[in-house]
């Protein structure tokens, strides 16, 4: 018997996103990012989600081999380019386009020529100050590039800091920065690509032909002020775990590890079946919601590695083996992220090997 916990994947809900991106994209290409095991919800299961998509974007190699053995036909893009000249022959035989984003891949490249067909886009650093060259630099990477036997430049991307629009007004990198410097590109590229989700729901100034949309295709708003149902996307996870025990505790007795919670009432404590090594935030604080038979109960008590406690106090209709959303369309991931001051996208990603993966 496996323990109590699953993540649900949602598949009508990344069908759902996926159309929803489509038409926030207007007609522009829109690449699927489906890195870190499409955050967490499942590498193939999301390729088959995101049929309709124009192509799937990644990091690793050889999830791409995978996808592609798997029968994907569509195009395939490395987000971070290859790391050395033994993934080349990989990219000519399983058509996998790459970003080229610093001179020593340059090199790689010219070192290894010529190529059948490499599919290359340049990554400008517009900003970001990650990767990338700078704008002005683009013609001649370009021309160098173009040069190499067999090489093809597809395209120019580049990636924003801050696309959400309540963090945008007081950095230092802007939108409206990052695309001036954008600007600078001469000849103006034909072909780019630069918004991602929160881009490509806010930024109407941000145009290219191109769009690689990964946290909203999963139902998680990018900008946790504004929440799916604003943008009308659906989570396409639900964490959730059974109660295993029910303790009714005394006012002032400590609850777990560190004795963090201290009741400050005669309380019902009900101990659910999901910890830290399932994913669920050590750091989540005493009052974070979860949903269960219908009501808020609030986390009390450190989150132990495979256990966790909350106040079902209110919620009398809680028993033994009733199922406890810690996140999902009732408990937005948002919610839990920020309470532990991060963000929903690390959740996602962060969910265990050791979780049983549902699809419904
Ligand atoms: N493009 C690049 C280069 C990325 O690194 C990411 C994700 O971090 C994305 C696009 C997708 O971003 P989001 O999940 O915010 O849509």
């Amino acid at each position: 018997m496996p323990r109590p916990i699953a993540a649900t994947i949602h598949m009508g809900a990344l069908r759902h996103n996926l159309q929803r991106m489509r038409e926030a994209a207007k007609g522009r290409t829109l690449w699927a990012v489906v890195k870190a095991n499409a955050y967490g919800h499942g590498l193939l299961r999301a390729a088959r989600a995101f049929e309709e998509a124009d192509g799937l974007a990644l990091i690793d190699l050889c999830d791409a081999q995978k996808v592609r053995e798997q029968g994907w036909t569509k195009r395939i893009l490395l987000l971070e380019g290859f790391f050395d000249e033994s993934d080349l022959p990989l990219l000519e035989k399983f058509d996998i386009e790459t970003i080229v984003h610093n001179r020593h891949m340059i090199e790689i490249l010219k070192a290894h020529a010529p190529f059948k067909s490499l599919k290359v886009h340049i990554k400008i650093n517009s900003g970001m100050n990650r990767l990338g060259f700078l704008a002005t630099e683009e013609e001649g990477v370009r021309a160098e590039l173009e040069a190499i036997e067999g090489v093809r430049v597809m395209g120019v991307v580049t990636h924003f800091a801050n696309a959400e629009p309540t963090y945008e007004a007081d950095k230092p990198a802007t939108v409206s920065l990052q695309l001036s410097r954008m600007r600078q590109i001469e000849p103006r590229p034909e072909h780019l690509c630069m918004a991602n989700s929160a881009a490509t729901l806010w930024q109407d100034d941000v145009k290219g032909d191109a769009v690689r949309a990964g946290v909203a295709l999963y139902g998680a708003s990018p900008d946790s002020h504004y929440t799916s149902e604003d943008l009308d996307i659906r989570p396409a996870m639900t964490l959730s775990a059974k109660i295993l025990a029910i303790q009714n505790v005394p006012a002032g007795e400590a609850i777990g590890y560190g004795s963090r919670f201290v009741t400050h009432r005669d309380s019902r404590i009900a101990v659910v079946a999901c910890g830290y090594a399932d994913g669920y935030p050590r750091s989540t604080p005493d009052g974070t919601p979860t949903y269960v038979e219908g009501k808020i109960a609030p986390i009390a008590g450190a989150i132990s590695m495979d256990m966790l406690t909350i106040d079902v106090t209110d919620v009398p209709e809680a028993r033994l083996g009733s199922e406890v959303e810690l996140w999902g369309s009732h408990i937005p991931v948002n919610e839990v992220a920020k309470r532990c001051g991060t963000i929903g996208y690390e959740l996602l990603c962060a969910i265990a090997l050791r979780v049983p993966i549902v699809e419904d």
